[in-house]
């Protein structure tokens, strides 16, 4: 059997493809990387010139005629960008001749984190662009905490445009943090939620007062991921869970991944990153879920959902 994932929700279009037994057989991917904050629109009409090309260099390595299912990342996203994707995925399931399922993009953060982790039940840190929440399973995912206003990767991106980095700022930022020193900036858990933008408002503001980058970047990063590594704590303990897992985009912060085996290494947990490879966003992970979700006969319909939440499957 052969499964292959399309992934358009955002900056990403990608294609993947993995056999029965969740080996990757082909991988491809395209970034829209605008100057400024994406625009919806642009994202979506540059997913539709690659698109073509891309699944080229899928059929280089695969027989599209061996595909069996067809998954689709059909939410959460940005609605130019998911209608995009399920007219490419429509076309393909008609082109082939197979059946098409839609699967939530959070879910596929997960499932990918736990497939190449072989983690069993753990707590999940999603950290990506858009999104940021702790997550684990009981009955289905349930979400103990997240972001109340941006995602800490999108915070990131715009700290660094202000400092003149492109996108995506993440690794950028981290370089230039390990030369920084320790200064206060807001610190705002609420409960088992986060918010992001007063911290960002307050940097951006520093930053154009000419405070140093490097200064300001170092603390940003050390006061939110002490954030995120609070509430995952008090998840861990909450839902007595062994082990954690860290998924997204951000979960390839060495820092991040630092704080958060410090604490699980103090509670017993076992910790674990998905690969560096598969930490964005990427059609892999869809054709893994997609997968997953048809072995279990949880086949999501053909719908586009921009604001499908995780604890909504
Ligand atoms: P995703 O939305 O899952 O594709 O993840 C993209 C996000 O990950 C962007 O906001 C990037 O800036 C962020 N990112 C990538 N690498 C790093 C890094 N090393 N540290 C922090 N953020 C990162
Ligand atoms: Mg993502």
């Amino acid at each position: 059997m052969k499964v292959i994932g399309i992934e358009s929700t955002a900056h990403t279009f990608g294609i993947g493809v993995i056999d029965e037994k969740f080996n990757v057989l082909a991988d491809e991917r395209t970034h829209y990387t605008p100057k400024e904050g994406i625009i919806p629109l642009e994202a979506s009409q540059f997913h539709e010139k690659n698109a073509s090309g891309l699944l080229k260099k899928i059929e280089d390595k695969i027989n599209l005629k061996e595909i069996n299912l067809i998954g689709l990342s059909s939410g959460p996203g940005l609605p130019p960008c998911l209608y995009h994707g399920l007219k490419f995925a429509k076309e393909l399931s008609k082109r082939l001749g197979k059946p098409l399922i839609g699967v939530n993009h959070c879910q596929a953060h997960i499932e990918i984190g736990k497939i190449l982790t072989k983690l069993k039940s753990p707590v999940t840190l999603y950290v990506s662009g858009g999104n940021t929440q702790i997550i684990y399973e009981n009955k289905g995912y349930k979400i103990l905490g997240e972001t109340q206003d941006i995602g800490i990767g999108n915070a990131i991106d715009k700290l660094g445009r202000t400092a003149g980095l492109s996108f995506p700022a993440g690794p950028k930022i981290e370089k230039i943090a390990g030369k920084g020193k320790f200064v206060m900036l807001p610190y705002s858990v609420k409960g088992m939620d986060l918010n992001f933008s007063g911290i960002l408002s307050e940097s951006i503001r520093r930053l154009e007062k000419g405070e140093s980058k490097e200064n300001i970047f170092y603390s940003f990063q050390e006061v939110c991921f002490a954030m995120l590594t609070e509430i995952t704590e008090r998840a861990i303990a909450a839902t007595e869970k062994k082990e954690l897992l860290l998924v997204g985009g951000v979960a390839q912060n060495n820092r991040l991944q630092e704080m958060l085996r410090i604490m699980c290494k103090d509670r017993g947990a076992k910790f674990d990153v998905v690969p560096k490879e598969f930490a964005g966003d990427n059609g892999t992970m869809i054709a893994m879920t997609a997968l997953v979700n048809y072995k279990s006969k949880k086949l999501g319909e053909i719908e586009i959902k921009s604001n499908w939440r995780v604890d909504n499957i």
